[in-house]
C-alpha cells in the first residue's frame, strides 16, 4: 500500500521553510501532493497558477512529489485524491495553537482525515511567506530564504 500525503497550503511564495517540510516529507512517504489553496479571501502577492508553477520549479528533482492548486475545502480535496493524511509544518507555539484549531474542524469535516506535523531545521523556525514578501517589498533581499525561482519572481513582480 502507497501512503499519499497532502501537503497544503498557500505558498505566497513557497519559502526555503516550506521546502524543508517537503523533503523531510518526501523521505517519510510514498507521494506527496502540494496542494495549492486558491484563498480568494486573501489577497495575494502572486497567482494561484504562479505560485503552482514557482512550486513546480522548485521541486523538480523530488520525484516523487508533486503540486496542484485546488478551490473550496480542503477536505474535498482530499478525499478527490484519495489521501487521509495531511502534513503540516510546525514553526512555534503560535502554529501549534493555529493548527490545533484546524485539525479538529478537519476531523469534524472528514473524520478519517489525520493530520501529522513535522518540524523545520531551526534556522527555518522564524521564517514565513508573509515576512519574505514584507521585506522584498521594501528592497531588501531574501536570496537565503527563497528558492531561486521565487527570488528571481520576486525580483520581476517588485
Ligand atoms: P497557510 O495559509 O495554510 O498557513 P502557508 O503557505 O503559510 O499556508 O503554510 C503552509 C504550511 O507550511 C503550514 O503548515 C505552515 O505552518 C507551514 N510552514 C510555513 N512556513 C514554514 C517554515 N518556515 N517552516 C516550517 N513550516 C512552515
Amino acid at each position: 500500500m502507497t501512503t499519499r500525503v497532502i501537503y497544503p497550503g498557500t505558498f505566497d511564495p513557497i519559502t526555503n521553510g516550506h521546502l524543508d517540510i517537503i523533503k523531510r516529507s518526501a523521505m517519510m512517504f510514498d507521494e506527496i501532493i502540494i496542494a495549492v489553496a486558491a484563498s480568494p479571501s486573501k489577497k495575494t502577492l502572486f497567482t494561484l497558477e504562479e505560485r503552482v508553477q514557482l512550486i513546480e520549479a522548485t521541486i523538480k528533482d523530488l520525484t516523487n512529489v508533486t503540486v496542484q492548486g485546488f478551490f473550496g475545502l480542503l477536505v474535498d480535496f482530499a478525499q478527490q485524491q484519495q489521501a487521509n493524511l495531511l502534513v503540516r509544518g510546525l514553526r512555534t507555539t503560535v502554529d501549534f495553537e493555529y493548527e490545533f484549531g484546524l485539525t479538529n474542524m478537519y476531523r469534524k469535516l472528514m473524520p478519517n482525515l489525520e493530520s501529522v506535523f513535522l518540524t523545520p531545521s531551526e534556522e527555518y523556525a522564524f521564517l514565513s511567506s508573509t515576512i519574505v514578501r514584507e521585506v522584498a517589498l521594501h528592497g531588501g533581499s531574501v536570496k537565503e530564504f527563497v528558492p531561486l525561482a521565487v527570488h528571481s519572481a520576486l525580483a520581476k513582480k517588485l
